[in-house]
């Protein structure tokens, strides 16, 4: 899709449009899942040359058969179009998951000889877990501060690796500044809570926008997939990374997601409204010990959702009925995401129990009746 053009769409337009150029063409209306594993070859030497062109990590030639799914398929490949239309990116590459997107821009970064890494906490767990493991063949420094950055970046720093706003803890670092003190090193942002909605690290200069597409780009907690926006140079590495490490989203994840973010937009705007007038009738109930709202002003810059901490003795059959507790975010209903899950216990920030608000269906009536209902759960 031209990008250029593509400027002068309102970005809600864009969501429901991008990724889908070639369906006018293919005379249809929804995405269509192709599922094939093997494509027809024309002939032995086009095919050849289409095989390694795509294990290289380059995009599908004009004409050329994609030869095999592990190398492209036309489903996953629209989906990636439409993300990186909506981070403003020139490509994007979709995983089976976030880890796996995480893992092969870590490896990215690493193959290029560099293979120290600096990460700013708190940072999902997940990611903290692989470099700690040092999984990856690489090394870390951990940060707390942007100050840091930049004194803990070596020769050897191939990568800077933040969150913003941060899991679980929405702790917000500018975006500008985190690109000022990784300076020439590549800054990779996960941007799963943000989405492309709230904010656009490549924008700023970020090398990479990561997203868990698991959460608010699937949305329906029925899903589970990964994807990077960044320049073609990346994409090309991180393509080649994924071909032969096989880690691609399937057709049906790519088909979910993509159809996801159709409703990005509408959901995230309503999420917010909802956390925060979630995180209002909380913070005012005994037992609640913090409430995680970035102020307002930098919300709509950078975007955001709330949570609440809540140190419970809220009673388990109340707490069933609406806000059930959850390994994950990103569903239309309410979670309570317990402490521990998924997350390093021994990262600052992890708390009891954390509220995440849904994006619901009717503005105030749902939050009215989960505040309600917690109410009557204190009162047990
Ligand atoms: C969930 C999550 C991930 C990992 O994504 P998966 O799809 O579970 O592999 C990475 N980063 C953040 C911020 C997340 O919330």
């Amino acid at each position: 899709m031209d990008h250029d053009a593509n400027d002068a769409l309102h970005p809600d337009t864009l969501a429901v449009h991008a990724g889908r150029a070639d369906l006018e063409e293919l005379g249809v209306h929804a995405l269509p899942i192709d599922l094939s594993t093997t494509n027809p070859l024309t002939d032995i030497d086009s095919g050849g040359e289409s095989y390694e062109r795509l294990a290289g990590g380059g995009s599908l030639a004009e004409g050329a058969s994609p030869v095999y799914q592990r190398l492209w398929n036309p489903t996953t490949a629209r989906y990636e179009e439409a993300l990186a239309t909506l981070e403003g990116a020139d490509a994007a590459v979709a995983f089976s998951s976030g880890m796996a997107a995480i893992t092969a821009v870590i490896m990215a970064a690493a193959q290029e000889g560099k293979r120290h890494v600096v990460a700013l906490r708190p940072i999902y767990g997940g990611t903290d877990y692989i470099l700690a493991k040092q999984l990856l063949g690489t090394t870390t420094t951990y940060v707390t501060s942007v100050d840091e950055i930049s004194a803990a970046i070596t020769d050897e720093t191939g990568i800077v690796i933040a969150e913003t706003p941060a899991n679980p803890t929405l702790e917000l670092t500018s975006l500008d500044e985190l690109v000022a003190a990784a300076g020439s090193v590549p800054l990779a942002i996960d941007n799963t809570f943000a989405t492309p909605v709230l904010q656009q690290p490549l924008s700023h200069g970020a090398a990479f926008s990561i997203h868990s597409a698991t959460k608010y780009i699937g949305g329906h907690g029925d899903v589970l997939g990964g994807i990077v926006a960044t320049d073609d140079a990346w994409a090309t590495r991180i393509r080649g990374i994924r071909a032969l490490t096989g880690a691609l989203s399937h057709p049906l994840a790519s088909y979910l997601s993509h159809r996801g973010l159709s409703t990005l937009p509408l959901r995230v705007r309503q999420q917010q409204a909802n956390a925060q007038a979630l995180a209002d009738a909380l913070v005012a109930m005994p037992g609640v010990e913090k409430r995680h709202v970035p102020r307002a002003r930098r919300v709509r810059r950078q975007g955001s959702r709330g949570h609440t901490d809540v140190r419970t003795g809220l009673d388990d059959g109340h707490r069933r009925r609406l806000v059930r507790a959850r390994g994950s975010r990103g569903p239309v209903d309410q979670a309570l995401h317990p402490r521990g899950v998924a997350r390093r216990r021994r990262q600052p920030g992890a708390a009891p129990g954390l509220a995440h608000p849904p994006p619901g269906r009717r503005r105030g009536q749902a939050e009215r009746r989960r505040a309600a209902a917690l109410d009557r759960a204190r009162e047990r």
